[in-house]
């Protein structure tokens, strides 16, 4: 059974003190409130990450993520941060090619393939984010965009590494505009993906890798969301940043 997943990316938000009250309200609501059949991620910025973790260390429910990481072990890289450094403070899962990264900082398929390598061989869980832009969409090639970025980044992992992967289906046109993707949409690029993995890996492991929709998502439209076959969770950008909400989105399963 594949794992539902709830990943929470704060980009860059909150003070160190908004972000532990923040962590400590996620955590104090779903140790009561959710139940055990959903894996949580908060995703604060690196800076915050140490203080993060003392506050989920002893949840059985909530995990630390980062937003990005380095492709390099270590070495002369200025201000960039080395998965091992992510590892040493108990991250567990990485935010790799959000749509962000990719059009701020350049990020491309092949550079991200190499950070999904150093992840990878650190033993931490990448969630790679993939996802169309408003042209793409209406030109209608949609499907064979994202399919390539999949490819591109991803389709040089053995079966035993692809297994350990996340994918985040994120439209570009959706993050942060408050615009969702309809459920059918939302499917509909889901089922596709799951096909295209097939396609490489088989049907076993396509069916065990979690597939999260990301864009505009919040308690009001999750559970439509969420009620899709191929639709195995969340990564929510601004609803992330408040506890009530987020816990809303999580509770939607
Ligand atoms: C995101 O940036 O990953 C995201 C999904 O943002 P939002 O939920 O704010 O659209």
């Amino acid at each position: 059974m594949r794992k539902n997943i709830v990943a929470g990316n704060w980009k860059m938000n909150k003070t160190l003190e908004e972000g532990i009250s923040l962590a400590s309200e996620i955590v104090n609501i779903v140790t009561d409130e959710v139940k055990d059949d959903v894996t949580i991620v908060l995703n604060p910025p690196f800076i915050h990450l140490n203080s993060v973790q003392h506050i989920v260390k002893d949840s059985e429910k909530v995990f630390l993520g980062a937003q990005n990481c380095s492709e390099h072990e270590s070495g002369a890289y200025t201000g960039e941060i080395s998965v091992g450094m992510l590892q040493s403070v108990g991250v567990q899962y990485v935010i790799l090619g959000h749509s962000e990264r990719r059009e701020y900082f350049n990020e491309s398929n092949e550079q991200l393939a190499n950070k999904v390598n150093t992840v990878l061989a650190n033993g931490l869980t990448p969630i790679f984010c993939c996802g169309e832009s408003l042209d793409i969409r209406e030109k209608g090639t949609f499907v064979e965009y994202v399919s390539k970025q999949l490819t591109e980044s991803l389709f040089h992992l053995s079966s035993e590494e692809f297994s350990k992967i996340v994918i985040a289906y994120e439209p570009i046109w959706a993050i942060g505009t408050g615009v969702t993707a309809s459920s059918e949409q939302a499917q509909e690029m889901h089922a596709a993906l799951r096909k295209h993995l097939a396609g490489k890996y088989g049907d076993a492991v396509a069916d065990e890798t979690s597939i999260l929709y990301g864009g505009s998502c919040k308690p009001s439209n999750a559970v439509e969301l969420f009620a899709n076959p191929d639709v195995d969770g969340g990564l929510i950008g601004g609803a992330a940043l408040n506890s009530r909400d987020f816990v809303g989105i999580i509770k939607s399963f």
